[in-house]
């Protein structure tokens, strides 16, 4: 074990040098169990967050609305019965704040505070070859010397703030939704504008439309909503989940998605089309994301499936909007559902009946410019405002890892690297790279297509084996080859490119991001295949791996 050279009381000493054996960044879900498992094997380990607390995505977003669109009794830890057990949950699909509850009491469970570091942004991490380790700076004038990096950075924690001309110059007050304040924003009586229709967009709008003067919506893309439903739990409920635990533990890490559902209703072409819509109608019910994730697999590559039930879910929502000029505005037309992420709704579609919401859609018309007094219009229609929401979204799976000036073998930049092509090894390393590993990052299953608490902690017990792999053979550096890299590219794509998800436009295409480089950004194999595959290497002693 190396020496800690611990920081001062305040945590912080400008340039204090610190030595680790496993430097985490980041403190969310990935965070916490990376530090938890590493902490195990007795390695010198410490997680850094710029954040002020624990919590990840929980902790920034804390806008108005936001809540789980995994249902409770799965976003959990699954490794430990008692930390299950230990949790009770008040709803199927609760909201923030009692999410980042459920964060620091996981925290205080496993007395992972004092191995923690906030309000500390990594800003350079260089791999030295000549000694095998990173060095690691940060905004605080830390210098931290270590084996292993390990990024628990999340999927979607980079968000794209800066998006319109004359944003600096408004006079009103602009937020963007993962940079909420922890302080509570008053509507009352104010002219809001919420740009973006999104998940987050979509749980913002049905959240604050009864708080504030007038709500103003900037539509572009339309989104296929399914209505949730979040039953209150109360001790029968909270027993009853509780009580199948095991169950749960041995299936959800194996499903397609990491959820507790999967594709069980056999193929498309067995059924009549009576048997598919009685089927696509009970699960409808669900009130979950069940339609998307574990009704037919084939709505993600059948054009005639996924028209099917496209189509099924567009007359629900006719029914709700019954308006032919909201349905132009939100019901999508020129894609198929579930080839982007689909969000569950509470009372979103029945918010444009209110008489103080307005619907913009924009697109003919997009937005050009904010002005100091509201959003402008490509024709020139200006929309004065008091406050602005951009739920804009992300530079999903790069982002958060690029705004890190990250420095492999031959001082070459993960930056200028993803911004010509995306390539990773399993979504776990990058070729060139030694010695780092990510979580929740390209060409995994995470954040698109998984329940999020599945991926990370299958992909931080994969890390933390290898390295005790690593540890037991006393090798200090490994490194994914160029080979086993171009071959997990060439099988991720191959698996992309067959699917209709390749053909819409949003986030999990990168499309969303001006220059990024396409690709499919999370892996379509399944969550359970993916597992398979990860373990079969390790299990088969890395092969595609380096060390030395
Ligand atoms: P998003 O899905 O990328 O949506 C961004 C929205 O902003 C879109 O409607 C987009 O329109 C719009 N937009 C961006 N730039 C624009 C521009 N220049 N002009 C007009 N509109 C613009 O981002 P998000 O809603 O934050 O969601 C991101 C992901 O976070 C979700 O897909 C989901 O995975 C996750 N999430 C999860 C939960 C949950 O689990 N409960 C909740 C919220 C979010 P276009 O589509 O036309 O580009």
């Amino acid at each position: 074990m190396s020496d800690v050279i611990p920081l001062t009381e305040s945590g912080h000493a400008t340039g204090a040098t610190l030595s680790l054996d496993a430097m985490i960044i980041g403190t969310g879900v990935a965070g916490l169990y990376e530090l938890h498992l590493l902490r195990q094997q007795g390695l010198s380990v410490m997680a850094f967050d710029t954040a002020s607390d624990v919590g990840g995505t929980w902790y920034w977003n804390r806008y108005p609305g936001a809540r789980f669109d995994s249902e409770s009794y799965i976003y959990q830890y699954l490794f430990s019965e008692d930390l299950y057990k230990g949790w009770s949950w008040s709803e199927k699909f609760p909201g923030q704040p009692e999410i980042e509850r459920w964060m620091h009491y996981v925290v205080d469970r496993l007395d992972l505070r004092k191995d923690m570091r906030f309000d500390t942004t990594v800003t350079t991490a260089r791999f030295d070859e000549a000694i095998g380790r990173w060095r690691v700076e940060t905004d605080r004038g830390d210098v931290i010397d270590t084996r292993y990096l390990i990024t628990c950075c999340g999927m979607l924690s980079a968000p794209l703030t800066s998006v319109f001309p004359g944003q600096d110059t408004f006079e009103g007050t602009l937020f963007h939704t993962a940079r909420w304040p922890k302080t509570p924003v008053d509507f009352s009586g104010k002219r809001v504008g919420v740009i973006g229709i999104g998940a987050t967009g979509i749980q913002v709008i049905q959240t604050i439309a009864d708080q504030v003067g007038h709500l103003t919506v900037f539509a572009r893309t339309p989104q296929y909503t399914l209505p949730m439903k979040s039953p209150a739990y109360g001790a029968v409920e909270q027993d009853s989940y509780k009580a199948r635990f095991r169950e749960l533990a041995e299936r959800i890490p194996h499903t397609f998605s990491g959820f507790e559902y999967d594709f069980e209703n056999g193929a498309w072409a067995d059924r009549t089309p009576e048997e598919r819509h009685a089927i696509i109608d009970e699960i409808w019910r669900d009130g979950s994301l069940k339609l998307w994730l574990a009704s037919f697999a084939e709505i993600f590559t059948d054009e005639e499936a996924s028209e099917v039930v496209s189509e099924f879910v567009r007359a629900k929502m006719r029914e709700r909007l019954k308006d032919p000029r909201l349905c132009e505005i939100l019901i999508p037309s020129d894609y198929g559902f579930g080839t982007h992420r689909v969000p569950l709704e509470r009372g979103f579609l029945d918010v444009f009946h209110r008489p103080n919401v307005t619907l913009i859609g924009l697109r003919d018309t997009p937005i050009s410019a904010i002005t100091p007094k509201g959003i402008e219009l490509a024709d020139g229609t200006e929309h004065a405002l008091d406050v602005i929401i951009l739920a804009t979204g992300f530079d999903a799976g790069t982002g958060a890892l690029t705004r890190i000036n990250i420095r492999g073998r031959d001082d070459r930049s993960l930056k200028e690297e993803w911004a010509q092509d995306i390539r990773t090894t399993m979504g776990l390393q990058v070729h060139g790279y030694p010695n780092l590993f990510m979580t929740g990052a390209p060409l995994a299953p995470s954040a698109a297509l998984c329940n999020m608490t599945t991926c990370l902690q299958q992909q931080a017990e994969w890390i933390s084996d290898c390295i005790a792999h690593m540890r037991s053979r006393d090798v200090q550096v490994i490194e994914a080859t160029k080979a086993a890299q171009d071959e997990w590219v060439e099988h991720h794509d191959a698996l992309a490119e067959a699917t209709l998800v390749t053909k819409t436009h949003s986030w999990y295409m990168g499309s969303n991001v001006a220059g990024k480089p396409r690709r499919l950004l999370s892996y379509i194999g399944g969550v359970g295949t993916y597992r398979q595959k990860c373990t079969a290497v390790a299990e088969h002693g890395y092969p595609g791996f380096t060390f030395r």
